[in-house]
């Protein structure tokens, strides 16, 4: 084989869209990608592209990842949960980096395609969740850090209170069309918003703390959720 794997190409291009953190960039390299997509898009699992994962959701563009694992600053033996487990990459990420991860998904399938894949590839020190993660995870908090990677309308309390103090929280939070990515520390005062960088597209996060979930009519034959909010339901196919 001759010059560079593709996922080195990647991290170069990260590295030049300003991603710095080494220990992010060296946990991108060791996670194959191309496990947590369709085989049909392998060829793409290095590109730097969200893909559609079954059910309608994403896994999410390269640089979004690279940026909100470093925006969270995690360092190995802290206890992180995600919401939003999709293909289970995200969580991939931050077992990398020597986290304890505790990450929720809805989706029953989702969930166990992903808790399946982990165990497999390795990766003891994530326990996938099956609920509603705009309650966080109790059983397990507190949290020194929080990553939601679906679209929230606000930071649900749950896991601001699920967070440890001088904790940091990361989620994309806007509309459901559109998103800056919040970066949220708690303080002894109460949370306090840090950054905000984005824009960025999730899929919604549904539930209690997030939207409501959309009429399934609007959904039909379309990949990506968000599209559903667009007013076409007169030329949905019948
Ligand atoms: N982090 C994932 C991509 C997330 S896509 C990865 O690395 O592949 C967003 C995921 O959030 C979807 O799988 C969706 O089903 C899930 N989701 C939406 N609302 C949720 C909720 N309330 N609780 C848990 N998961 C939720």
């Amino acid at each position: 084989m001759g010059g560079e794997a593709p996922a080195q190409i990647l991290v170069a291009h990260l590295r030049r869209q300003g991603i710095r953190d080494e220990a992010v960039l060296s946990a991108l390299i060791r996670v194959p990608r191309e496990l947590f997509i369709a085989q049909e898009l392998r060829h793409l699992a290095y590109a730097d592209e969200a893909l559609p994962l079954e059910e309608g959701q994403t896994i999410s563009q390269p640089i979004v990842v690279a940026t909100m694992t470093e925006a969270l600053k995690v360092t190995p033996g802290q206890r992180v949960l995600e919401i939003g487990t999709g293909s289970g990459y995200q969580a991939a990420v931050l077992a990398e980096m020597g986290a304890e991860v505790v990450t929720v998904e809805r989706l029953p399938r989702l969930a166990d395609q992903a808790r399946a894949l982990l165990r497999h590839l390795g990766y003891h020190n994530v326990a996938v969740r099956t609920g509603d993660g705009t309650l966080g995870w109790p059983a397990a908090a507190p949290y020194d850090r929080i990553i939601v990677t679906a679209a929230a309308p606000a930071v649900p309390p749950a896991l601001l209170d699920q967070l440890r103090e001088a904790g940091r929280l990361v989620a994309p939070v806007g509309q459901r069309r559109g998103q800056r990515l919040l970066i949220v520390r708690k303080e002894a005062t109460g949370p306090v918003e840090a950054a905000a960088l984005g824009p960025v597209r999730f899929v919604p996060l549904i539930g209690t703390a997030g939207w409501p979930e959309t009429p399934p009519l609007l959904h039909r034959g379309r990949t990506e959720p968000d599209d559903s909010d667009s007013v076409e339901s007169t030329a949905a196919p019948k």
